[in-house]
Formats: C-alpha cells, sequence, structure tokens
C-alpha cells in the first residue's frame, strides 16, 4: 500500500461509517460526527507522514476536545462506560452506544488501541504532562481497572432497580464528576509512578473492552527481524512498556500499543 494513499483511506472508512449510519439512522447527525472524526484523523495521518512531529495530539486534541465539550457537556450525552450502560438499558441505540461500538468494540478489531492514541479526552489531558515514557517498573494493580468496570456497571443498574426518576439528568452530572475523578486520578498517579499512562494502565475500565479486542487488532506494529539490531530504543520510548520486537500476537503488553508510533520513529534501522 502507497503510504500517501493513508489519510485518504483513513476518510475513505470514516465516510463510510458517516454515510451508512446517517441514512440507516435517518439523522443527520452521524455524517456531522463521523465526518468530523474522519477528517480530524485524516489530517493527523497527512500531518505524520509529512514527519510533523506533533501529529498524533493534533488528532487527539480535534477528537478529545469535540468528545468532552460538545457531546458531553453541550449535548448533554454521557460518553463515559456509565452512559453506556445507560444507553444500553434503556435499549437506546443513540451516540454513547454506536461510539462504544464504533470507537471501542468492533474498532478495536481493526484500529486495536489507535482510540486510545488518538481520541481519548482523559488521555489527551495525561499526555501533557511530563512523564512520556514509563520507567518504573509495572505494579501489579490492574484488578483496579475490573473494580471500576463493576462499579460502574452496578451504578447504573442500581439507578433502574430503584426507578429514580430524571436519570438522564443523574447521567450528566455523573459525567462531570467523572471525569474531574478521572483526570484527578490519572494526575495524581502520573506523578506518583513517574507515568503518565499509569491511569491507562491500571484504573481505565474501557480497557476491558479494549484489550481482548485489539488483541486480534489488523493493524498492529511488526518488527523485521532481519534489520533489528537489538539496541532496545523502541523499548525505552514506548509509553505502554510493550515488547514490540515480539511479533507474537502474546507479546508482552501487546494489548496495550496505542498505536503512537513512538518506537517506529526512533528504530534507527527502519526495522519497525
Ligand atoms: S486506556 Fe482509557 S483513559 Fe487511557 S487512553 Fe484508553 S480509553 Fe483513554
Ligand atoms: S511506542 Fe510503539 S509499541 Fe509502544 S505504544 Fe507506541 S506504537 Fe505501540
Ligand atoms: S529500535 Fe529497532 S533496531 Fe532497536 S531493538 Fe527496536 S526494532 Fe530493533
Amino acid at each position: 500500500m502507497k503510504k500517501h494513499l493513508l489519510p485518504i483511506i483513513m476518510l475513505a472508512i470514516f465516510e463510510t461509517v458517516a454515510v451508512t449510519l446517517w441514512l440507516a439512522m435517518d439523522n443527520l447527525f452521524y455524517l456531522f460526527n463521523f465526518s468530523y472524526i474522519g477528517i480530524a484523523i485524516a489530517l493527523g495521518t497527512f500531518l505524520f507522514l509529512k514527519k510533523y512531529k506533533h501529529a498524533r495530539r493534533v488528532t487527539q486534541l480535534l477528537v478529545g476536545i469535540y468528545i468532552l465539550i460538545y457531546l458531553g457537556l453541550i449535548s448533554g450525552e454521557n460518553m463515559q462506560i456509565e452512559g453506556f450502560w445507560y444507553y444500553l438499558f434503556t435499549g437506546v441505540f443513540e451516540a454513547a452506544t454506536i461510539h462504544y461500538a464504533v470507537a471501542k468494540i468492533f474498532g478495536a478489531l481493526i484500529f486495536g488501541r489507535g482510540w486510545c492514541g488518538y481520541a481519548c479526552w482523559t488521555a489527551m489531558v495525561l499526555d501533557f504532562l511530563p512523564y512520556k515514557t514509563s520507567n518504573t517498573p509495572r505494579k501489579r494493580i490492574e484488578w483496579i481497572r475490573y473494580v471500576v468496570f463493576v462499579i460502574s456497571f452496578l451504578f447504573v443498574a442500581a439507578l433502574f432497580l430503584a426507578h429514580v426518576g430524571n436519570i438522564e439528568k443523574i447521567m450528566f452530572w455523573a459525567f462531570i464528576v467523572g471525569n474531574i475523578l478521572y483526570y484527578a486520578v490519572g494526575i495524581a498517579l502520573a506523578f506518583l509512578f513517574k507515568d503518565n499512562r499509569a491511569f491507562c494502565k491500571y484504573i481505565c475500565p474501557i480497557t476491558v473492552f479494549l484489550k481482548p479486542m485489539s488483541y486480534f487488532s489488523i493493524f498492529r506494529i511488526k518488527c523485521d527481524e532481519s534489520k533489528c539490531i537489538s539496541c532496545g530504543k523502541c523499548k525505552k520510548v514506548c509509553p505502554m512498556d510493550v515488547n514490540v520486537t515480539d511479533n507474537s500476537r502474546k507479546r508482552e503488553n501487546g494489548t496495550e500499543c496505542i498505536l503512537c508510533f513512538k518506537c517506529v520513529k526512533n528504530c534507527p534501522t527502519g526495522a519497525l
């Protein structure tokens, strides 16, 4: 595949989703939503090919701010995991459910954890912090993500079982409070563990979907072993501790790769 076609291919993929959902749901919003995201991703890919240093961050900020401010705060859609449960329980196949299906469940089969590298509004802020690569050993506290996952489910289930009125309003406030909590915990952990992505590694409940799906991802960083000189630079710069020189699906932390391409950029022999 010719590299310079990549931005157009990305845009075409998102436009296909945009038009399909627009027609299937008879709702112009989906055309706007996925076209915007497609343009942001195509722009980031284009800048990456032009070797612009902050290409990934451009896409991450364009998509992250749009979801947080426009979808979350202005349109009142809870895009956090509790919003996913909420819309699932109500049987409404709306923005939050589609968002999870496209970005975090089925999309991960194609793009792996691309969501985490290019779109997440939590990581968009955490990536401004000073610890861009993790130099501390992994902590054995990954189980926390499952606890957060279950709590989010129980929280929404309890609201329905107790027949609480005006759940939509509660969901809106849950989105605001949840985000403030995520940012506070994420920033505190980043400084505590000297690792910007500590929140992603140990706390984030979305990874319960993302990790198993990205195991099968079509897009992956692969290593040409004939070119690799085992210098170890790729592992040193990786924010997610991926053993990227191992091509097997079972490579260490393989389902953590956020496709940031730092390893590729830093490989002195072009092996990745
Ligand atoms: S792991 Fe969670 S917080 Fe981190 S980038 Fe992915 S979705 Fe965002
Ligand atoms: S540095 Fe490479 S292996 Fe690590 S997360 Fe980024 S793309 Fe994936
Ligand atoms: S940076 Fe490149 S050459 Fe060095 S270990 Fe990684 S893949 Fe091999």
